[in-house]
């Protein structure tokens, strides 16, 4: 993929009807062109591709363009074959995670939106890597083609997936299995994956209006759920601009040492300015907002840590996720006993009326790339 050339996942349904307009080109192509890369999920301009353009748009495409699919460097499936997790290449090489999490009728891709994060989250694989490059607009749209096209049944001969007990980075044990057959539409997207969203705030817009587009993907903004570690300025532009999307807080702690300890820039965007911003978030969209807890045995997972988030959330409209510490080789912390986690919901439920979800960890065995390997959501109050 060469950088030279426009990618056309970058560009919106109205730009491309701009470029289109510049080359002298009907609209109408430009909507053909369109279906083609959202409806078809076409990878390629040559013939028999696209039929319905004209030799002239194509030779133009191929001269200025590039359809950015992003080639997988690996493909991992959980042992049980619900989560698939994708090592994708971008044009300099770099690498990203996209996950398509499958469940009884519910498709979910969870997206990168930075190579790295700057952001350093103690337990966070990406964290620790720290930070490279913002992916482009194209970059995140090619992360939902990609998931919307494995969700295809797929040709026969195209029907293997390596198995991978260890880490999709560091494979060991591999072997190739069928993968089974069946057509599912993709329907929500949580940008969960590598990099904190906001910290890339207007590429991520562009890539949302691209996801969101009624003759495109059509993605449902009731399905797009944006995670922030707390970018203070970015969740009051999010309020400002009313942007449609459910929003998500990677809380972790109820008070601010314990939060800066786990989360480094608590210390730029304190606790008591985000809770500010949250709170101007959900009065002016009307929208509750999700709470993220990871939650670490012994450090965070105790009912006083569960009574204080209660303290902390009370009268928001707020849902909190609790998310059992997925293992990095850079942090010593252990996952909370799942006893724990209950007892959490428990007292967030009695004490609080405070509802609240755990997710499962059954992909952990392909571990996730910010443990969000978030299969089968147990529900409580
Ligand atoms: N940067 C954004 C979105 C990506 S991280 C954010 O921090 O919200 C998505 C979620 O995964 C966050 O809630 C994050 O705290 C959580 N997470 C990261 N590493 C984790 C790990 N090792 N175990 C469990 N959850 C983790
Ligand atoms: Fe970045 Fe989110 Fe990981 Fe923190 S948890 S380092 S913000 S990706």
């Amino acid at each position: 993929m060469s950088a030279a050339l426009l990618n056309l996942y970058d560009l919106t349904r109205e730009q491309l009807r701009t470029q289109f307009a510049r080359w002298d080109f009907s609209p109408v192509h430009a909507a053909t062109l369109w279906n083609y890369l959202y409806l078809g999920l076409a990878d390629s301009f040559t013939p028999p591709a696209m039929p319905k353009l004209p030799a002239k748009v194509r030779d133009r495409l191929i001269a200025e363009t590039q359809i950015g699919v992003l080639p997988t460097a690996l493909e991992t499936a959980s042992s049980d074959g619900f989560t698939h997790k994708y090592l994708l290449t971008l044009a300099d090489a770099e690498r990203i995670e996209t996950v398509l999490m499958r469940y009884t009728g519910r498709v979910t891709a969870c997206i990168s939106s930075q190579v790295g994060c700057a952001m350093g989250c103690v337990f966070c694989a990406t964290g620790q890597m720290g930070y490279t490059r913002h992916l482009t607009p194209g970059e995140i749209v090619a992360q939902a083609v990609h998931v919307a096209r494995a969700l295809r049944p797929p040709p026969p001969e195209k029907c293997h997936v390596i198995r991978d007990t260890a880490s999709a980075m560091s494979p060991h044990t591999c072997h190739v299995i069928r993968d089974k057959p069946a057509a599912a539409r993709l329907r929500n997207i949580v940008l969960m994956g590598m990099g904190e969203p906001l910290h890339n705030y207007d590429a991520v817009m562009t890539a949302i209006d691209i996801l969101r587009d009624e003759t495109g993907l059509a993605l449902g903004a009731e399905r797009i759920t944006l995670s922030t570690v707390g970018v203070v300025p970015g969740i009051l532009r999010l309020a400002a601009e009313k942007r449609p999307l459910h929003l998500a807080i990677s809380l972790h702690a109820a008070n601010q040492a314990e939060r800066a300890a786990l989360v480094p820039v608590a210390k730029k965007w304190p606790l008591d300015e985000l809770m500010a911003a949250c709170r101007t978030y959900s009065e002016s969209t009307g929208r509750r907002i999700f709470y993220e807890w990871t939650l670490i045995a012994g450090k965070n997972d105790t009912p006083a840590h569960a009574r204080a988030v209660g303290e902390l959330l009370r009268g928001l409209p707020a849902q909190v996720n609790l998310i059992p510490l997925n293992p990095t080789n850079g942090y010593t912390g252990a996952p909370s006993h799942t006893a724990a986690a209950k007892a959490f919901q428990h007292v967030l439920a009695s004490e609080f009326k405070l509802p609240s979800t755990v997710r499962q960890r059954r992909g952990i065995d392909i571990a996730a790339g910010c443990g969000q390997l978030a299969v089968n959501e147990t529900s409580a109050n």
